[in-house]
């Protein structure tokens, strides 16, 4: 398990594979930080990726 914070609020997300993490801050944005995800262009959708990628791989990891 990897812990990643979201970026817009202090919520704590665990997870085992950046797959699932990716599904539950999408569902967690898409409910909680719609505006932040219908307002991003493509540039920004990008560099939120690349710095989600680097977040996960020297994301603590949790039991
Ligand atoms: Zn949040």
């Amino acid at each position: 398990m990897k812990i990643i914070k979201c970026y817009n609020c202090d919520l704590i997300l665990k997870a085992k594979t950046k797959q699932e993490m990716l599904n539950q801050l999408y569902l967690h944005y898409m409910s909680e930080h719609e505006k932040v995800i219908l307002g991003a262009d493509t540039t920004k959708k990008k560099l939120w990726m690349e710095k989600f990628n680097k977040d996960w791989s020297e994301a603590p990891k949790a039991e």
